[in-house]
């Protein structure tokens, strides 16, 4: 009786780790969202013209302590993006927000632009622009 509760309680503790390891596979590949992100910013930088860089994408927990992120930050998620305009007077962060905010949102603030995947939005500094 003993053997066969142990084995039970084995059985339950292998599936449980099974399920554990799937969920972790399907949160880690998320290929679409990964890749549209990246997507977005390569658009920007076609539309506007502009030299964009990338200056903050995937982070870490302690990363993102460090820089000050928001608790639930999408840079957690790799579903965020923090650009930068290359090339002084080629485009403004404004114009960026522009052209990216009616496919993700938008926060501009002053020198960068952060962008994430979320329903789209526009916020100007932290305030919320309708439209
Ligand atoms: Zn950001």
């Amino acid at each position: 009786m003993n053997n066969l509760r142990a084995f039970v309680l084995l059985c339950y503790l292998a599936w449980m780790c099974l399920l554990v390891s799937m969920i972790n596979d399907l949160q880690a590949s998320e290929p679409s969202k990964i890749q549209a992100i990246d997507w977005y910013v390569e658009f920007a930088r076609e539309i506007s013209g502009c030299d964009l860089t990338v200056t903050s994408g995937y982070r870490t927990i302690e990363e993102n302590k460090r820089v000050h992120g928001v608790t639930k930050s999408y840079h957690l998620l790799n579903r965020a993006r923090d650009v930068v305009i290359d090339e002084p007077g080629c485009t403004t962060y404004e114009d960026l927000g522009e052209i990216l905010y009616p496919m993700v949102t938008v926060i501009i603030y002053t020198g960068h632009i952060h962008i994430d995947d979320r329903e789209h939005s526009l916020w100007l500094k932290g305030t919320y622009k309708t439209k």
